[in-house]
């Protein structure tokens, strides 16, 4: 280890920052976080940097050369100048008096040397490259940044508060130790992390009232995996993935997506395979009611989000009803992400000032939709599993008075490297997808906004022939 890293206590202690530009401003800020006072020693203005961060009350400015005196008082030196013969003076000068200095992006004239920091006070994770590769830490920094959940602070606070209680409980060293890994391994972390403070304290005294009390139940997080690209998964669901205990999925989630899944995690089935029934919703519903009775972290993974088309209603009603806890992550649905990728704006000042999303599933070879509402103009109209349905739909509107001319797309497999846009009218949309032999999930986008797809599509992937999409319907899935 060539440095040794320590937290310093700054609370009410002066540090001493020399140059007034941006660098300088960065230090001062760090040092104001910290809770100490900043002295800034500069000749001239302060940057306006300076002016930005909280706490820039607490930054006193002498407007002088630096000399030694300056670090009277001081804890802690940064020397930030643009000056190289300045910054080494400042370094001889606080080496003298043993203070800890570092001259900003000079290893070789520091006593210390600034980490990358994630900070989640109190709890703070700090790395360093030990000077060698700063942006290094700083990528991996941005990795911890997105597996840390936010609140991870609040959890260490709330430990902090049952901290004099639980030293009562468990006068051993050890004891306490094994109380908060069972604690802090039980589903009062995801209480904390998902905003439910209150809970999470209630179990907490409860764990700490009848110590030999497992939390039996395990919890359901019901997560939504976007439209299939897993770059469109957000920290909170991968973080999750990463942690179920068991997943249970269906078709609409993309493989790369339930690769991300932890590895050792048991994975159900619940999808559509072609000539084979779904598993019913009533049963799917028990299935993760059992699962987290076992005790068990389950993933209810989805595709899109979970509550746009997604039945995620019902799974969670069914829990409630049998105090199963859970929580919903919402994530990037089929219509903002397939629009996306494929350079069609649902909404336009010049052409759509409303977005409508349907279902297009077909019921007896009929749609039930509000043709009316659905034929106004200057709106977006999105079809889910709309595919099977496309004659009918573009008969219906031009029937209801939709322009012949109305522009029409069908994406599909749209975000992934798979994504094919077909564009047309009313008109001839459904004879340009059945010549495009399409693989599902496809998206339908009706509106004038469509021809904007020729000037802004930017997505062009190109298509692995083997990686597609591992069922081939186009229903609803029952999810
Ligand atoms: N909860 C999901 C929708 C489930 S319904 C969401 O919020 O996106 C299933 C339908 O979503 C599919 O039939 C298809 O119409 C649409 N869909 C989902 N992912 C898609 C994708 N990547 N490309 C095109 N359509 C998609």
């Amino acid at each position: 280890m060539d440095y040794l890293p320590i937290f310093l206590d700054l609370k009410g202690k002066n540090g001493l920052v020399v140059g007034g530009g941006d660098v300088g401003a960065r230090k001062a800020a760090l040092l104001i976080n910290a809770g100490a006072w900043v002295t800034v020693v500069d000749p001239g203005e302060l940057a306006d940097a300076y002016a930005g961060p909280k706490g820039s009350d607490r930054i006193i400015h002498r407007r002088e050369a630096f000399k030694p005196e300056h670090l009277d008082g001081a804890e802690v030196v940064f020397a930030a100048s643009a000056d190289d013969a300045l910054n080494k003076a400042v370094y001889e000068a606080a080496r003298a008096r043993h203070l800890p200095v570092n001259v900003v992006d000079k290893p070789e004239v520091c006593t210390f040397i600034m980490p990358s920091i994630i900070d989640r006070s109190p709890v703070v994770v700090a790395v360093s490259s030990g000077g060698e590769a700063p942006v290094l830490s700083r990528l991996l920094r941005a990795r911890l940044e997105t597996l840390i959940p936010a609140a991870y602070g609040r959890l260490a606070a709330l430990a902090g508060r049952f901290k004099s209680q639980v030293r009562k409980h468990f006068p051993t060293t050890e004891g306490r130790r094994k109380f908060w890994e069972r604690a802090l391994m039980s589903p009062v972390a995801e209480m904390v992390f998902s905003g439910r403070e209150q809970e999470a304290e209630h179990t907490l005294a409860r764990m700490l009232e009848d110590s030999s009390t497992e939390v039996g139940v395990g919890e359901v997080y019901l997560v939504g995996a976007g439209p299939g690209n897993p770059d469109l998964l957000t920290f909170r669901a991968l973080r999750l993935m990463q942690q179920a205990d068991v997943v249970v999925y269906d078709r609409l989630v993309s493989p790369p997506i339930l690769d991300m899944c932890r590895r050792d995690a048991d994975r159900f089935y619940v999808g559509k395979e072609r000539d084979n029934h779904a598993v019913p919703q009533d049963e799917i519903n028990m299935v993760l009611v059992r699962l987290a009775k076992e005790g068990k972290r389950v993933l209810r993974l989805k595709g899109g989000d979970p509550f746009i088309f997604g039945r995620g209603g019902e799974e969670i009603e069914t829990l409630r009803e049998h105090g199963v806890p859970f929580q919903v992550v919402p994530a990037v649905t089929a219509a903002a992400g397939v629009a996306a990728y494929a350079g069609i704006p649902l909404t336009h000042r010049d052409h759509a000032q409303a977005l409508i999303m349907v279902t297009g599933h077909l019921k007896d070879g009929t749609m039930d939709l509000d043709w009316d509402m659905l034929c106004r103009p200057r709106q977006t109209i999105v079809i889910y599993m709309g595919l099977k349905g496309l004659v009918t739909l573009c008969d219906e509107m031009k029937k209801h008075g939709m322009p012949a001319s109305t522009p029409a797309a069908i994406v599909q497999q749209g975000t992934t490297i798979n994504q094919k846009t077909v564009t047309g009218t009313l008109d001839t949309l459904p004879a340009l997808a059945s010549q495009a032999e399409l693989k599902p999930p496809t998206l339908i986008i009706i509106g004038s906004v469509v021809s904007l797809h020729e000037k802004l599509n930017w997505f062009h992937p190109e298509p692995a022939e083997d990686d597609h999409w591992h069922t081939p319907l186009d229903q609803p899935a029952h999810m």
